[in-house]
């Protein structure tokens, strides 16, 4: 091999290791996970506050079926799930993922994000909290449901961490921008909510264990699943879409992203 030929092979080497490291985000691939499809463009108040593109619209076209899941690259480096709309009338976090899917699609990112914005589209298409008389935040686990059918996903893609994102009544719990976590058994979940608060200013609150204030929350069955996971929530009132709440949400989204080093 003359030296002419070994530099066409290592700049070809090279070319390839950078695109094994460095995935383009364009090549999403949207898939339903379970069956809670509803119309997302009947809620005007979701609708009206998404980018209008193509990748929004396939979205929506497969939230008609049931609950979508977007997945951004494909090569080396971690795999992180975003979840947004586990309460159908929680607006801005499904908003801001949505935001995120746009944003993501035009990028290269390093590793894989998988973003599901509407758990259950049928109940963010008509504001309400629950699906099927279910708060899907509190049987995450129990076999069969939506958001356990999330933990078993986390689990079989090995999903390094995830995270939840939801709104939260101005007087409520815990009523104001905050991030959750807790120690045991899955101390990650410390470490990443610390972050977020950190470089967003929302409140940090953390248990000790997993699963014993909130046995069904989804965060809670990651955690106690050993998948690392936080909840954000951005104050804003339940059916409604208040001012800087999107923004907040998406700004949470994006930190936990560079938290992870995946943006
Ligand atoms: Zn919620």
């Amino acid at each position: 091999m003359n030296q002419k030929t070994l530099k066409v092979l290592a700049c070809f080497l090279g070319v390839l290791m950078v695109f094994s490291t460095i995935s383009l985000a364009s090549a999403a691939k949207i898939e339903n996970i379970y069956g809670t499809g509803g119309d997302i463009t009947k809620n005007k108040k979701v609708y009206n506050n998404i980018p209008k593109t193509t990748i929004t619209n396939n979205v929506i076209a497969n939230a008609k079926k049931g609950t979508p899941m977007v997945t951004f690259g494909s090569g080396n480096g971690p795999k992180v799930m975003i979840v947004a709309g586990v309460h159908g009338n929680e607006l801005p976090a499904s908003i801001a993922a949505m935001k995120l899917i746009n944003y993501l699609n035009k990028r290269s990112i390093k590793g894989t994000v998988y973003v599901i914005p509407f758990v259950a589209p049928y109940s963010t298409s008509r504001s309400t909290r629950f699906w099927k008389g279910k708060n899907l935040n509190s049987v995450a686990n129990i076999a069969g449901t939506p958001t356990n059918k999330i933990v078993r996903l986390s689990k079989k893609l090995k999903i390094k961490s995830l995270a939840d994102f939801h709104s939260t009544l101005p007087g409520g719990v815990p009523g104001r921008n905050s991030i959750l976590a807790t120690k045991y058994p899955s101390y990650q979940s410390y470490r990443i909510a610390s972050y977020i608060s950190k470089k967003t200013g929302h409140a940090l609150i953390y248990e000790y264990r997993a699963g014993v204030s909130y046995p069904g929350a989804l965060e809670d069955a990651c955690n106690l699943a050993r998948v690392p996971a936080v909840t954000c929530e951005v104050k804003s009132r339940h059916g409604n879409v208040d001012s800087g709440s999107v923004i907040r949400s998406y700004n949470q989204m994006l930190t936990f992203l560079k938290y992870e080093k995946v943006i």
